[in-house]
């Protein structure tokens, strides 16, 4: 066939499809065209997954009767004056596509008075024809309903889903810009029922609220931060490590106000939680990031789902710092919750005991326990096993802060017993340890010189081809954590040191594991932090290995130390907490 211009009508429906992909974009860019005008209050109506009829209303600015038709020209646009303009754009729109494309494929009326004018306008238009005009009598503002979408365009109805299901995407798109504007009111009516409505306070746990449930937006916890470096302030909430979903719906960004459906943020926010997340599971946080307008390009996707940041890695770095600190003051500590009940003397275990120290550093681990005598007594670990599931969302939960912990024992060479200021802590020596190492590899990482210890002897450890393609591409990943090694021979490498606190490590494991842990996805947040989970894990004391008074002091004096002391990188639980009051309960001595 012969190159040919396409007729007009055919290059419409071609660039509409671009931007109004479902009834959920046609939604998306009206709620978008009301913001705009200033409007307080926006109601939006859907019948046959929007198919059959969207309503959009508002109580914004209007459009001036002169300008009716104009406004579904494409390209047309009060939003841009020149080409400078789109540096620094502070509205939600600026391509004046939306009205033209939705307009090109639908059935849609327009009602609209402009604030200046006693009269408002009609305006019906199908397939982009006009079809009728006449003035209208209503109050400022402007409502379009846009019935029959596709209705020429049929090949696109064979990729949408169910009616039900383009509901769904819309009370989506709908939830998410009410987080964008929690100061504006939305109301969500689907086939006539009432499915969300915002106060409009203009606070955020308020959207939150209705989105969630109370539940979940009152253990949200806020976040403020701002990182002069890239000019950027972000604010929002984020929930903590107890709540989570399985998959990413739970998460939004805004960036100065406008929703960004797809974003890196997502995983670097991960990231920030990804020690104390289960695997596989997703936090709920909401982040609005606020930037000068000229460091956000937004001019890069024609639905303007996505922004390109000129200072990308600090923003990023800024908003992983951010949730982090934030994550900080409210990983819960796992309690004790069931009072302890006795199980019959007979059948107690051998806890090792130790003589009362005040005070333990890491240096004097050595001196300060002499001998341990060997006692029987009931098994905590009972009581504990029940417990140290998930913790209860809200409530007081209290802080840990493990400081000065006495040691008083190991249970069945796993669990360590130690007494702090507050009652009683069991603490999981494995995960306990994992995450001590955990945290000490990643500040070594960010080091220029990170520690590392020399081998006595090489170690040669063979690799499958797709290990060796993966280390080619990825080594460095592991020099900056101390490994130095080469290649031997045409399938494996000599290890010539290793990170100093993998020195009594099966090594050639370790090694293979950690390049596994880097494979699959790129080197990105997650695979650096796999890759740091699986060094813990192997460098770890394991559960059932008998500790010296030595270690175990040394081991809760580190864990005094280390920034996060609640999860193990795979997110279970690392301390139990026995708070004296309900020792006190339990003896009826209150
Ligand atoms: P854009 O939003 O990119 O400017 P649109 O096609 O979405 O392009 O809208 C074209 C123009 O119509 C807008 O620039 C604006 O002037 C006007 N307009 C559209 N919707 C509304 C509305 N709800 N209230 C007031 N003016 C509107
Ligand atoms: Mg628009």
């Amino acid at each position: 066939m012969a190159i040919r211009i396409l007729p007009p009508d055919v290059a419409r429906r071609i660039a509409a499809g671009e931007v109004i992909e479902r009834p959920a974009s046609v939604v998306k860019e009206l709620i978008e065209n009301a913001l705009d005008a200033g409007a307080r209050q926006i109601t939006i109506e859907a019948r046959a997954g929007g198919l059959g009829l969207l309503r959009v209303a508002d109580d914004g600015s209007g459009i001036p009767s002169a300008e009716v038709e104009l406004a579904f020209e494409r390209h047309a646009t009060s939003k841009l004056a020149c080409v400078d303009d789109l540096a620094t754009i502070t509205t939600l729109g600026f391509r004046g596509e939306a009205l033209a494309s939705i307009a090109a494929v639908s059935r849609v009326t327009l009602y609209t008075r402009w604030r200046g004018e006693e009269l408002g306008t009609q305006l019906e238009l199908e397939a982009g024809q006009v079809m009728l005009r006449k003035p209208w009598a209503g109050a400022p503002g402007t409502t379009i309903l846009v019935r029959d979408l596709f209705f020429n365009v049929p090949a696109r109805l064979k990729f949408l889903r169910s009616p039900t299901g383009e509901a769904g995407l819309i009370g989506h798109v709908v939830e998410q810009i009410a987080l964008a504007r929690p100061d504006i009111r939305f109301r969500f009516l689907n086939e006539g029922r009432p499915t969300l409505e915002t106060p409009g306070s203009g606070t955020l746990r308020d959207v939150l609220r209705r989105i969630h449930g109370s539940a979940v937006a009152d253990a949200l916890v806020d976040l403020d931060e701002v990182a002069e470096t890239c000019q950027l302030r972000v604010h929002g909430l984020v929930g903590p490590p107890t709540i989570t979903r399985a998959n990413r719906s739970g998460m939004a960004f805004f960036i100065n106000r406008r929703w960004i459906s797809r974003t890196p943020l997502g995983a670097v926010v991960e990231e920030a939680y990804r020690p104390a997340l289960p695997p596989g599971r997703h936090p709920v946080a909401v982040l609005h990031l606020e930037l000068p307008p000229a460091e956000v390009d937004c001019n890069v996707h024609p639905a303007k789902a996505e922004v390109r940041l000129r200072n990308e890695r600090l923003v990023h770095a800024a908003v992983h710092r951010a949730v982090r600190t934030a994550l900080l003051q409210v990983a819960p500590l796992p309690e004790v919750g069931a009072p302890l009940v006795p199980t019959g003397w007979g059948k107690g275990r051998a806890v090792t005991l130790f003589p009362p120290v005040d005070h333990i550093q890491s240096g004097e681990a050595d001196r300060v326990f002499p001998r341990k005598p060997v006692v029987e007594t009931e098994d905590p670990s009972a009581a504990v096993a029940t417990s140290a599931g998930a913790p209860a969302a809200g409530a007081d939960r209290p802080v840990f802060r493990p400081t000065a912990l006495r040691p008083v024992g190991q249970v069945q060479n796993t669990y360590i017993v130690a007494e702090g200021a507050d009652g009683v802590y069991f603490i999981d020596q494995h995960t306990a340890h994992e995450r001590i190492l955990y945290e000490e590899l990643l500040a070594g990482r960010s080091r220029p010189d990170p520690p590392s210890q020399a081998l006595l002897a090489p170690v040669v450890v063979t690799l499958s081809a797709h290990q060796r393609a993966v280390l080619t591409e990825q080594g460095e990943e592991l020099r900056r954590l101390g490994f130095a090694f080469e290649e031997f021979g045409p399938d494996a490498v000599a290890l010539r040191a290793v990170p100093p606190r993998l020195a009594g490590a099966d090594l050639a494991r370790a090694f293979r594991d950690a390049v596994d842990a880097l494979s699959g996805d790129p080197v990105g947040p997650d695979g650096t932090d796999r890759l740091l989970a699986t060094l813990a894990c192997h460098a770890a004391v394991r559960a059932g290995d008998p500790l010296t008074a030595e270690e175990i002091a040394s081991l809760l004096a580190r864990l005094e130390e280390t920034d996060v002391s609640r999860y193990c990188p795979h997110g279970r639980p690392i301390v139990v907490h026995l708070p004296v009051a309900q020792l006190e309960r339990d003896f009826h001595r209150r």
